[in-house]
Parts: C-alpha cells; sequence; structure tokens
C-alpha cells in the first residue's frame, strides 16, 4: 500500500537484512537512497531490480516535495547507505514532511551501530545518550563534550577511524578517565571491540588508528555514594557549631 517505508539495511554483514526489509525493497515502486551504487549492490544481492532515486544532504530540499506526492499513491521506501535511515543518516526531514502530509509511515527495524555496540561495550545500557558524530573544530567539540558530562548515562558516539585517538583524549579531558569501549568493523570480518579507560584506549590508538568503521562507548560517571545516617548528622552538629 501506499506510504513511506523506512527500511534499515546491513551495518556490514548482508546476512542481517531482514527477510522483510528484503521482501519491502523488492516490491515498492521507488527507494529513496543515498548513494545509488551502494543501495543497486544490495538489491543484485536480494535479485531485486526496484528503481533508485538519490535522496542525499545535496539534494533532499529539491527531491522531498516530489518523493512526498509519490507517497500519496504509491509505496516508497528510504534506506541509508547501511544501518538504521535518520540515525546520522538523511530522513528526518522527509519524515516529518511525510507526517505532515498525511502520508502513512512504517519501520522495518533493523541493524543500527549505535544499539549494537551499546550490546558489545560491556557498559550500562539502562540509560544512554545516542551523541552521533561530534564536532570536528576542537572548541565546538569540547562545548559539546561539557554538556554531556553532567549525565548519569552512557555515552554513544560515532567517529571517524582517523579521529578516534584525539576524541578519545578530549573526552578523558572533558568527562574524567571513565570505562569505555570502541567497537570496530560490527558484523564484519574484522570486528572488534577493545575496552578500557578512555586515557588507555587514547593511548592504544594513538600510534595506531583502528582500522574501518568505529562507535566508541563511554560508561556513566562514577556514582557518587550517598552519606550514611552518622555522617549526615555530624554535619549538621558542625554547621549548627558554627552557627552558634
Ligand atoms: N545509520 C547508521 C546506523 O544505523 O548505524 C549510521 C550511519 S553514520 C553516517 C556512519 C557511522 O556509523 C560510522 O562512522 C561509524 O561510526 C558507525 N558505523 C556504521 N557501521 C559500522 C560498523 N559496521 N561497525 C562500527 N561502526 C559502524
Amino acid at each position: 500500500p501506499p506510504g513511506l517505508y523506512i527500511v534499515a539495511t546491513p551495518i556490514g554483514n548482508l546476512g542481517d537484512l531482514s527477510p522483510r526489509a528484503a521482501r519491502i525493497l523488492a516490491s515498492v515502486a521507488v527507494i529513496a537512497c543515498e548513494d545509488t551504487r551502494v543501495t543497486a549492490r544490495l538489491l543484485q544481492h536480494i535479485g531485486a531490480k526496484t528503481p533508485m532515486l538519490p535522496y542525499h544532504d545535496h539534494n533532499a530540499d529539491a527531491v522531498r516535495p516530489r518523493l512526498i506526492a509519490r507517497m500519496g499513491v504509491e509505496a516508497v521506501a528510504l534506506v541509508s547507505d547501511a544501518g538504521t535511515p535518520l540515525i546520522s543518516d538523511p530522513g528526518y526531514k522527509l519524515v516529518r514532511d511525510a507526517r505532515a502530509a498525511g502520508v502513512t509511515v512504517v519501520t522495518i527495524p533493523g541493524p543500527c551501530a549505535a544499539v549494537a555496540a551499546l550490546t558489545l561495550a560491556g557498559l550500562p545500557t539502562d540509560r544512554f545518550l545516542f551523541a552521533g558524530f561530534l564536532p570536528a573544530k576542537a572548541g565546538a567539540r569540547a562545548t559539546a563534550i561539557a554538556e554531556f558530562a553532567a549525565l548519569r548515562a552512557s555515552l554513544v558516539f560515532y567517529e571517524s577511524a582517523g579521529r578516534t585517538a584525539a576524541t578519545l583524549t578530549a573526552l578523558a579531558e572533558g568527562l574524567g578517565d571513565r570505562p569505555a569501549a570502541v567497537a570496530r568493523e560490527i558484523s564484519k570480518r574484522f570486528e572488534e571491540t577493545v575496552d578500557g579507560s578512555l586515557s588507555a584506549l587514547a593511548a592504544r590508538y594513538a600510534d595506531e588508528p583502528p582500522r574501518g568503521e568505529v562507535v566508541i562507548v563511554v560508561g556513566p560517571p562514577a556514582a557518587v555514594a550517598a552519606p550514611d545516617a552518622a555522617t549526615l548528622d555530624e554535619a549538621l552538629h558542625a554547621a549548627l557549631a558554627d552557627a552558634s
């Protein structure tokens, strides 16, 4: 049926494409995608010949109204090069405008590097903040990190391999030397997750950057122990004595 279908695709291992995702991609009228060469490989894998239409940061504003109009009468899928669309990838405005136009929006959930990395890191997962890519410029990056410092949550960052060591150092400076993990090449041949303190990980990758795609997960700040009753009493007495 007509509508917008948000389809998650593999982040490395093609076997992670769900049967439902494959069925939708093979049957929609058109697939809006970032890079047609990347999506063409996925379509070839499932033996589909669905037409594609590039939708990326540079043409999105021009293409969006046309896509929205088509969704009213036929099924349109949105994919990104890898993983879940809209997560550090294009699509948010497409969904926003589709909803505003009364288009049915359906998601076909699947791989997402942020969630996959959380499952590998061995750090608390009850509360986490997905921080995406930090700003590249040092000043803006430090400001962003400072905003996260007080959060009692694990933090998840996407990063390019080459910047990993510098980012780990900036995180250690801005957050304190917390436990962390670097997960790379998830679901691919050279998948590897290394854990350690932020400074130890920074040292490890300073000389030799991790190869491939990388997610950094940082644990929450150490819990400050609540004072017990005796300590509170003592503090209260001291304060009262000072006041008299
Ligand atoms: N939409 C994607 C998702 O759902 O994960 C993320 C797209 S974002 C442009 C690309 C970043 O995701 C990479 O720089 C890396 O930080 C992370 N990433 C993607 N695939 C990965 C993988 N297989 N292993 C580790 N990190 C990955």
